[in-house]
């Protein structure tokens, strides 16, 4: 049985996303190395892919939620790869995190190949992603963004063309940038304001009136108590990892070395969870920081 969509990747969040598809009537085949994963795919309507090329090569559109940028590499420029196995005219769609220059190359490959792809990288979390509101980046050409949109309304709610190939991953790089810096700096001033006797929900509640509200601090606060729904309050369990807020700063870095860009609290963000994550925690949630900040 052939499906319209191949979905490669079953994890935290393409597993969501995948069911959004299916939820929507569409028939979906998915892969991972995780035999689990797949069976879920298969419980909630979906088809177990057995070989990677015979299923791409059926289908219309191959979606990707991969790790990094040498899983994506992996997948898609293998000898019995996507782009080897796919029909010309198949629309790819790669939602991972990886490296703009990564999705600027494939975007190329992609073209030589006779098919047209797009970096759609996603914000939201695995919630977001469970609830069909993800936020997407896109980079590619403005066919490939149009040809997209019917697949992507299924799994988001504000779906944006960045611009060219590699466009939404520069963007995605400088929001989790920006998420990772914001996050360690609402987790000092909770710790300043608890060791001064402040109660966290009234600090919380006052400075999210104030001229230092941000998204860590009302959507996922990292204080225990304060949000009975963020991984806080559920041992930093679920959530977004440390490990790939990591691998995201590591990407701002990498980045701004090839752009000669200056990150000066991207780069000590970076070490900062790097410890972190050397010291045990890099499978909780980024919010754990404040752990790290307690006394
Ligand atoms: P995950 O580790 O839960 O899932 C990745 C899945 O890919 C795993 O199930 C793994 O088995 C599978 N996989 C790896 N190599 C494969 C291969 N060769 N073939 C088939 N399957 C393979 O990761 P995740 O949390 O779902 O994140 C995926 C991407 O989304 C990452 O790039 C991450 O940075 C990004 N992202 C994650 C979140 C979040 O909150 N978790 C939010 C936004 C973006």
């Amino acid at each position: 049985m052939h499906s319209e969509i191949v979905f490669i990747g079953l994890g935290n969040m393409g597993l969501p996303m995948a069911r959004n598809l299916l939820r929507a009537g569409l028939s979906v085949t998915g892969f991972d190395l995780v035999k689990e994963n797949v069976a879920q795919l298969v419980s909630a309507g979906g088809v177990a892919g057995q070989s990677l090329a015979q299923a791409v090569g059926a289908a219309k559109v191959v979606i990707s939620m991969l790790p990094t940028s040498q899983h994506v590499i992996d997948v898609y420029c293998g000898e019995h790869g996507v782009f080897a196995a796919a029909k010309p005219g198949t629309l790819l769609i790669d939602s991972s995190t990886i490296a703009p220059k990564v999705a600027q190359e494939n975007g190329r490959l992609a073209a030589e190949h006779g098919m047209e792809m797009i970096d759609a990288p996603v914000s939201g979390g695995n919630f977001g992603a469970a609830a069909a509101t993800l936020t997407f980046m896109v980079g590619g050409s403005e066919k490939g963004f149009n040809q997209a949109q019917p697949y992507l309304q299924k799994m988001g709610k504000a779906i944006y063309h960045a611009g060219p190939h590699g466009s939404g991953q520069t963007v995605k790089v400088c929001n989790n940038m920006l998420l990772g810096i914001t996050m360690i700096g609402t987790a000092e001033a909770l710790r300043l304001g608890i060791a001064n006797g402040m109660d966290p929900k009234v600090l919380t509640d006052i400075i999210s009136k104030s001229s230092g509200n941000n998204w860590a601090l009302t959507s996922c606060n990292p204080c225990p108590g304060v949000m009975e729904q963020a991984p806080a309050s559920n041992g930093y369990a679920g959530g977004f990892g440390v490990d790939l807020m990591l691998k995201d700063l590591g990407l701002a870095v990498e980045n701004a070395l090839d752009t000669k860009s200056s990150v000066p609290l991207g780069s000590l963000a970076r070490n900062i969870y790097d410890m972190h994550s050397k010291a045990g925690n890099g499978k909780l949630d980024y919010g754990s920081i404040f752990k790290m900040l307690g006394v």
